[in-house]
């Protein structure tokens, strides 16, 4: 597979045309940012880390009947996907407070919720990525109501997969975000990356914080952290 132009630079990731027009390139960066891109560092190896997770978790997933856009790894910091047209939606899922909910509706992290819940961001970095409802998506066209079911069917398939998954490493999954894609024929996958970046993943011992927060709130040994996860995730699988 050749490597062709660069379509796009984001935050963590590059994206290549390759020689094939349904499949490209992701590159995966140490770079990392956090609040709107306000704040911005280095995660050395966090790279390698993500992409290696999120190609490891999306094969998991592929078992359980979630379909992904994951073809194959090219080396440790890059991926051939199928090339989708974003769903312009951020899909986050929650299990325990934290961040942006305990913020918004004033109460401490840590409550564990009865059943998960979904939310979703209109993925517009000049708006802030605001939080939309179903029909305000629908309104702006974002997505058709079938696509909108079929996500959250997608979204919640994903959470009980992979929290029970993480359980079994000593990891409790609070939340993440998810995007999703269209295929050239309109079906969708699960596209993009889970990874430390897009789930808050705790002890379950200990509830010390094993993702991006550590990075979020300068708490210290973020390398350190993205490299246990990673441990206990190569470990079960
Ligand atoms: P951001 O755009 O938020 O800075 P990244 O640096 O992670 O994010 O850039 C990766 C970009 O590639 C994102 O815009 C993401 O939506 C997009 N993307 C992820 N998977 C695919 C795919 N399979 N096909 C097309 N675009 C994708
Ligand atoms: N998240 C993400 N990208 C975003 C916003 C959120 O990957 O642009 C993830 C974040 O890592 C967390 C979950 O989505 O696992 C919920 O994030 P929250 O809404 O609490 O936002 P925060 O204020 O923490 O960014």
């Amino acid at each position: 597979m050749e490597k062709r132009e660069q379509l796009y630079e984001g935050k963590a990731k590059q994206v290549f045309k390759t020689d094939d027009e349904n499949l490209l390139i992701v590159s995966y960066k140490d770079d990392a940012t956090a609040f709107n891109g306000m704040k911005k560092g280095t995660i050395t190896g966090k790279g390698v880390i993500n992409n290696q997770m999120s190609n490891l978790l999306m094969q998991y997933l592929e078992k359980k009947g979630i379909p992904t856009h994951f073809v194959e790894e090219l080396n440790p910091r890059e991926t051939l996907v199928r090339k989708v047209s974003i769903v312009p939606l951020e899909v986050i899922v929650r299990n325990i407070s934290a961040g942006s909910f305990s913020k918004r509706y004033g109460i401490e992290e840590g409550i564990v919720f009865d059943a998960p819940t979904i939310e979703f961001s209109y993925k517009n970095d000049d708006l802030g990525d605001p939080l939309i409802n179903a029909y305000h998506a629908l309104a702006l066209k974002l997505a058709t109501a079938a696509e909108i079911e079929q996500i959250k069917q997608y979204a919640f398939m994903v959470n009980d997969s992979l929290k029970a998954f993480w359980a079994s490493c000593g990891v409790t999954l609070v939340d993440f975000k998810l995007e999703f894609g269209r295929l050239t024929g309109g079906s969708i996958v699960l596209a993009d990356e889970i990874s430390p970046d897009t789930c808050r993943l705790w002890d379950s011992k200990t509830g010390e914080k094993l993702d991006k927060d550590r990075f979020r709130r300068d708490l210290g040994g973020v390398e350190d952290a993205y490299a246990e996860v990673m441990k206990r995730l190569t470990d079960k699988l």
